[in-house]
């Protein structure tokens, strides 16, 4: 028998964490010490958990080092991927069975478009999630041909081009347009781009 009340010891313990500002630091020492404690104590409902402050990377690193992840759950046949979202290489469940990682397939709208509440006035922001794995931690640069990346900066990862009036931006609109090179911790690249068509403003990321 597992113990599933014993998220109802970690879950405010983590709230009480977040709520009283705690450092990144210390958020993930004091819950590693309890999420030890308490899988020792056979918690069977981790996962509920950590689905619960999956937005919380201190707290997902607690997890991690007790070998708890967001699941990749990319299925073959019956059974699905138990690594961690967005891992390189192969596949593998939970018997140890591989199979090869095709390329992801792009994730829908709302997984990579995320709304961010800033709570600044008239302001509406959105979050960008790597578009193959959804990793919300994506930085600026330019991942090249032979996979080495180049990270020199705001002034090479973004490229303002000037409207041409030419079908010459990659999503095929007419006007001028913003690139920003970006890749994610799995090492998928790709671009948002901010564009002008014919007197509609469009924003997409490009992989
Ligand atoms: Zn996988
Ligand atoms: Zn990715």
């Amino acid at each position: 028998m597992g113990w599933a009340s014993a998220s109802y010891i970690f879950d405010p313990v983590a709230q009480a964490l977040i709520d009283s500002g705690a450092t990144d630091e210390l958020k993930t020492r004091v819950l590693a010490d309890l999420i030890r404690t308490l899988k020792d104590g056979d918690w069977d409902t981790e996962h509920e958990s950590l689905d619960q402050f999956a937005g919380d990377a201190a707290i997902v690193e607690a997890f991690r080092q007790h070998g708890v992840v967001i699941q990749c759950d990319a299925d073959t046949d019956d059974s699905s991927c138990e690594l961690e979202t967005g891992h390189a290489g192969d596949h593998r469940d939970w018997q140890g069975k591989t199979w090869r990682q095709e390329d992801n397939p792009v994730r829908e709208h709302a997984e990579v478009l995320q709304p961010h509440d800033v709570r600044l006035p008239g302001t509406r922001q959105w979050q960008v999630h790597c578009p193959r794995c959804a990793e919300p931690s994506i930085d600026r640069g330019t991942i090249n041909e032979d996979g080495t990346l180049s990270q020199g900066g705001d002034h090479e990862a973004v490229t303002v081009h000037p409207d041409r009036d030419n079908y010459d931006g990659p999503i095929e609109t007419r006007g001028g347009y913003v690139e920003v090179a970006l890749y994610c911790g799995a090492g998928h690249a790709f671009q948002l781009i901010v564009a002008n068509h014919k007197g509609a403003e469009y924003v997409a990321v490009v992989s």
